[in-house]
């Protein structure tokens, strides 16, 4: 029997937590852990300056006072240290995860986790449109981990789906698309006559280019994303390779 941890950044209350986690129960043993409460744009930060609670709020669950990244460090290296997860998941999230947006992602970074612990991830997001329904979102994931249970055996990959509004008119494999903020941050004054700001508070501009997320979302079709951590952009390598040889004395004399 597998074992699959359950996690997200909305938050231990979140209905996607509970919908996912219910899909998934059928396909092994399902141990929860999530923070509690939301961590949404958590990205993949890692609490180091305080102490973390773990408290068991029920059978197989558990929640955080931290972020997505510190429950699956401690559900991996401490809570399940005996035996690790097969799988994690993480999700669904309220709201997409596509683009450029998975740098912020904490329901993202959750699955990042996994990956550098050495378990394979798949992390989940819908789209909130006007048919919003997070029923057939778990329904689909429950497909896909029963298949990543027995394919999705690289910890270094980690999934990233996304759901449009239902309902589904297929699967794409995709890759990240670009999204723009045109008014990133609303001013406002608040009751005592002080400024504050808000980010974000706009709608994005979404880029359908061709065979991205965005693309196959607004198309009405799931997309699977497979991300990996290195960051590395290797084209750029070879044609910065002089700077080599042109700061190679400078670096010496510093
Ligand atoms: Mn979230």
């Amino acid at each position: 029997m597998p074992r699959i941890l359950v996690t997200n950044d909305d938050g231990i209350y979140s209905e996607g937590l509970a919908r996912l986690a219910e899909a998934v129960r059928p396909l092994g043993e399902v141990v929860i852990v999530a923070p509690d409460r939301e961590q949404s744009a958590a990205s993949h930060a890692l609490t180091l300056n305080r102490p973390l609670r773990l408290q068991e709020i029920g059978p197989d669950r558990w929640i955080v006072d931290g972020t997505p990244t510190d429950c699956v460090n401690l559900a991996l290296l401490h809570l399940f240290r005996d035996r690790r997860p097969d799988l994690v998941v993480s999700g669904i999230n309220f709201g997409p995860n596509m683009g450029d947006d998975v740098t912020y992602s904490g329901t993202i970074s959750a699955a990042f986790e996994g990956s550098l612990l050495n378990v394979p991830a798949i992390a989940f997001s819908a789209f909130v449109g006007e048919h919003f329904d997070f029923v057939p979102c778990a329904a689909f994931a429950a497909e896909l981990v029963a298949e990543a249970l027995v394919l999705h055996r690289d910890p270094r990959i980690i999934l990233n789906v996304n759901f449009p509004d239902p309902p589904f008119a297929g699967v794409r494999v995709t890759k990240l698309g670009r999204r723009e903020y045109e008014v990133g941050v609303i001013e406002r004054l608040d009751p005592r006559g002080r400024k504050y700001y808000w980010i974000g508070g706009e709608p994005p501009v979404w880029h359908r280019g061709e065979g991205t997320d965005i693309e196959a979302v607004m198309n009405g079709h799931v997309s699977i994303t497979p991300l990996h951590l290195d960051m590395t952009h290797h084209p750029s390598i070879a044609s910065l390779r002089s700077i080599e040889e042109r700061l190679g004395d400078a670096a010496r004399k510093a």
